[in-house]
């Protein structure tokens, strides 16, 4: 029986994770349940599952002892408030099902060392870092030559770059492949998750950044692939459906049924083009960041989640999200991440920042 302490449990990974669970109690047992403000939501899961701590973030500090009796910490926070339980989960010698893209994003190199320290071990929920953990045999140590990413492109792939600015946050929210929540459905569109997707790879493949690339594929059947130095590239393919890397970081190297087998002739087809990085430029802002180290990232995290909460409220157009996050990538400097508390600083400068730039305007 796998003990999971599950953070971020009323979101969209979270109730993936506890669908999971109740399909197969007798493999799974909950310890622990952390939601972020969803009070009525966490008590219906804390009288289903039982947990022995049911706390929401929004109420305070996360308990000392919450990852005592855990085998697995899965982390599906949203945003930079993942980071903090990350930290804990490494430093406690956890497995930590990682589903949080900022832990990495933010404070890659934090986490790296803290489970090292605490003799944790790091396993990827996203799509994309699943699909190559399994192309590496679970084995994120493993030699290869490149990484390729695949991106759906988002729903305005091929749009007109002047049109941008007239799309809707209900636009944007029209994922064309996966159904998630809306801050990283926003960053599909923008290709800023892509970003941050590359940045996840550069450290949980410890890949050089020029060894990482991405292309787009919109039927998102391909997850991605691992290039091999004799010409060998391996992928995972799937239907997109998030259930099966999530189900797989509890299990690997485990299999268990979880969701349709794929149809190769019914698909027909598949296809891939060139990420277009002048129409959406969040991408290489994230890159740069993630090239620049120290606190960067999180300026550019800290800048995006107040850019995309900014969009969704009409506040701002689309290619503000971009000119946003540059703005402060620009007027802030870094320095170097060597604790929590650096890059707590410097995510709070820079949502003052960002919201001064959006709302000063
Ligand atoms: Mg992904």
């Amino acid at each position: 029986m796998q003990k999971i302490a599950l953070i971020g449990s009323t979101g969209s990974i979270g109730k993936q994770v506890l669908e999971i669970v109740r399909r197969y109690p007798a493999e799974f047992s909950v310890t622990a349940l952390v939601a972020g403000s969803d009070e009525a939501a966490l008590a219906a899961q804390k009288a289903e599952f039982r947990p022995r701590i049911a706390y929401c973030a929004s109420r305070g500090e996360m308990p000392e002892d919450l990852f005592d009796d855990c085998d697995t910490a899965l982390i599906a926070a949203a945003g930079f408030s993942g980071l903090g339980y990350t930290l804990a989960a490494a430093r406690a010698g956890k497995k930590i099902a990682l589903a949080n893209k900022e832990s990495l994003v933010c404070g890659g190199a934090l986490v790296i060392a803290a489970a090292q320290d605490g003799g944790a071990q790091i396993v990827p929920v996203d799509s994309e870092h699943s699909a190559i953990f399994q192309a590496l045999s679970f084995d994120r140590a493993a030699s290869f030559e490149r990484l390729v990413l695949t991106a759906s492109g988002g729903p305005f792939f091929g749009m007109e770059q002047g049109s941008l600015a007239a799309v809707t946050a209900a636009d944007a929210l029209n994922h064309p492949t996966w159904h998630m929540g809306s801050k990283i459905t926003i960053d599909s569109a923008t290709l800023l998750n892509k970003g941050y997707e590359v940045i996840e790879a550069h450290w949980l493949y410890n890949a050089a950044f020029d060894r990482i690339d991405a292309v787009v594929h919109p039927e998102s059947i391909v997850h991605s692939l691992v290039y091999f130095s004799d010409g060998a590239a391996l992928a995972q393919l799937g239907y997109p459906d998030m259930r099966v890397p999530i189900q797989l970081a509890l299990t690997y190297p485990r299999r268990l049924p979880c969701a349709p087998q794929l149809d190769l002739v019914k698909l027909g087809a598949l296809h891939f083009y060139p990420l277009p990085r002048e129409k959406f430029p969040c991408f290489d802002l994230a890159l740069s960041a993630g090239r620049a180290g120290g606190t960067a990232p999180t300026v550019l995290n800290g800048a995006a989640e107040t850019a995309v909460k900014a969009f969704l409220e009409g506040s701002i157009t689309f290619p503000q999200i971009a000119e946003t996050i540059e703005d402060a990538l620009n007027k802030i400097s870094f320095t170097a991440a060597d604790c929590y508390e650096t890059l707590r600083e410097a995510d709070l400068l820079t949502r003052r920042a960002a919201t001064a730039f959006i709302y000063g305007k």
